[in-house]
């Protein structure tokens, strides 16, 4: 069997780590078997979609390194929703109900308060044709139910292992609302059938609805409609660093902030891809090679964790193994391209790639230097070599050494501050020789140079 998973947002907002988890499962999975990945638009809600977050969307995955093969807006394919429908209809699966939102509500407390499960209770089923008709004449339009088996739904989680669902405790789903809106539940079916997914991955919030999904899957199959029942796998769902489910926060989690933030796309994408298996948590050299050691049998059933801590660990390594090369154009774009040396000597400082901007300035200058003991910085002036090259740190602060008699902190601390400004940065005796003897001798004389 071929492999072809599908990713199906709702551009109804911004695409967050929760969903982005979805989609790159989806396409490990789908790679790493040869397969393809299907970017479908889950946009039947016409009211709440916006071709701003369906762009933004796409952008993201471009931006991850999520290409697909192929794409689809579920708003194009309402005349097949109509047929599955109608299909549905004649057999007898999907019947309408004429029940206001409150009526719902009161007799779900009614139930509640009797200590029953509040299941919908098929009321619909009995009205006569003149009853529907006196509804009908009120102005009343309909929703249409799935009437469920109630059975135990089996099936082989990839994920899970073996998953059951009773149907028998489930409300039958409404899949077309009164103002003819499809919810997502059927739409979702016939798409799967009609464009030949083999497997549906999506996160374990969605088990209940693969148990009423499985059914109308099942429904269609038996009326002749095309298509097979898919697979299924279900992840467990991200946490955050204190173990609370995230998918209260996911919402201030957006890719494209992220993006602003200036988070490498493989950082991204090697921290979700690799949070809840059992692999160790390291870069990726690519999103395809991610997919060559991806497995579902790698991931336990135990909550995701996805804690910053990790993700900045992850952008700093993913940024100490660019290659000048592949800095390069960054660097120019940044303005803080000062050649190879430059580079081999800040990239271990990076946790963002921006922060280059400011070790070219503190290369550059000018810089504002600290100096705490003027005594202490005017014999390292004097003790300065005429000519300052890979070699010299090490001489000079000997010297210093031998004169003061400071050490250790005491001695670098205060001329890294006098050097550079900061007390944290790249290592002085490869930045020495970037600054140049002549900048250095300013700062120790006290000057912003
Ligand atoms: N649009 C649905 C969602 O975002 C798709 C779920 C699914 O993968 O079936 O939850």
């Amino acid at each position: 069997m071929s492999v072809k998973v599908r990713f199906a947002p709702s551009p109804t907002g911004k695409l967050h780590v929760g969903n982005v988890r979805t989609a790159l499962v989806n396409w490990l999975f789908a790679k790493g078997q040869g397969g393809q990945f299907v970017l479908r638009i889950d946009d039947t809600d016409l009211a709440r979609s916006t071709p701003e977050f369906e762009q933004g969307i796409e952008d993201d995955l471009r931006w991850l390194g999520l290409v697909w093969d192929e794409r689809h807006n579920q708003s194009k394919r309402f005349d097949r929703y109509e047929a599955a429908a109608e299909a549905l209809k004649a057999a007898g699966r999907l019947y309408p109900a004429y029940e206001t939102a409150d009526e719902l509500d009161r007799r779900r407390k009614v139930q509640l308060s009797r200590g029953l499960p509040p299941i919908y209770d098929r009321a619909a089923l009995e009205l006569t044709p003149e009853q529907k008709a006196a509804y009908e004449a009120e102005g009343r339009r309909p929703h249409w139910r799935f009437k469920l088996d109630g059975r135990r739904v089996a099936w082989e989680d990839l994920s899970r292992g073996h998953a059951e669902v009773d149907t028998a405790s489930m409300s039958d789903p409404v899949l077309i609302r009164e103002d003819g809106l499809f919810l997502y539940t059927l739409p979702s079916v016939v798409d799967d059938l009609d464009m030949a997914i083999s497997h549906v991955i999506r996160g374990e919030d969605h088990v209940t609805n693969t148990g009423a999904q499985i059914e109308i899957f099942e429904a269609l199959i038996a009326g002749g409609w095309g298509g097979a029942l898919p697979g299924f796998a279900h992840m467990p769902l991200l946490v955050g660093a204190d173990g609370q489910a995230l998918s209260k926060r996911l919402g201030s989690l957006s890719i494209s902030d992220m993006r602003d933030q200036g988070y490498e796309p493989i950082a991204i994408t090697s921290h979700l891809g690799r949070i809840g298996t059992s692999d160790p948590l390291e870069i990726a050299a690519s999103v395809e090679a991610l997919g060559q050691t991806f497995a579902f049998s790698k991931m336990g059933r135990s909550p995701a964790r996805y804690d910053t801590a990790d993700l900045d660990r992850l952008n700093a390594q993913a940024l100490h193994a660019l290659s000048y090369e592949q800095a390069q154009p960054r660097l120019a774009q940044a303005g803080a391209d000062l050649g190879e040396a430059f580079w081999e000597t800040v990239r271990p400082n990076l946790t963002k790639f921006d922060d280059v901007a400011e070790m070219a300035r503190i290369v550059r200058g000018p810089i504002a230097p600290v100096i705490e003991d003027a005594d202490f910085i005017a014999a390292a002036l004097r003790l300065l070599p005429e000519t300052v090259d890979q070699d010299v740190w090490s001489t000079w602060t000997a010297a210093i050494k031998a004169e003061t008699g400071a050490k250790g902190k005491a001695l670098f601390m205060p001329l890294r501050l006098a050097l550079t400004g900061q007390a944290h940065g790249p290592d002085m005796a490869a930045m020495a020789p970037l600054i140049g003897r002549e900048t250095m001798a300013r700062r120790l004389q006290g000057e912003a140079a």
